[in-house]
């Protein structure tokens, strides 16, 4: 389960920022997930609770924001919406696209004390 490792690397972000003094309570984290990422938000929330035991951020919300997908289709020359991976093209059907964007996990901010 990735979910886990992508977990971990968000606690290792809030620890650097912690290790300053700047805070020693973490309430929440908001993060974003690009509809075309490969990341199961459920997963990631539970993931989250697990490596956060113990830490400045035990007990924060995990905050998931979902971005969304969007495609270049390569038939129709356009860009398209892409609520997933693997859809097909509302304007031909066919399979033809790249990723425009929508492939981003990022944290976006911490509420903090
Ligand atoms: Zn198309």
């Amino acid at each position: 389960m990735h979910e886990v490792a992508i977990a971990q690397s968000i606690l290792d972000l809030v620890n650097e920022r912690a290790a300053g003094g700047a805070f020693t309570r973490v309430h929440a984290v908001r993060v974003a997930i690009g509809a075309l990422s490969s990341v199961e938000p459920d997963a990631l929330s539970f993931g989250f609770d697990a490596v956060t035991s113990g830490t400045v951020a035990q007990g924060a919300k995990l905050i998931i924001d979902r971005t969304p997908g969007r495609g270049f289709c390569m038939t129709c020359v356009t860009e398209i919406d892409v609520p997933a991976r693997g859809v097909e093209c509302p304007g031909c059907h066919g399979h033809q696209w790249l990723v425009v964007s929508g492939e981003e996990l990022k944290v976006k901010d911490l509420e903090v004390d």
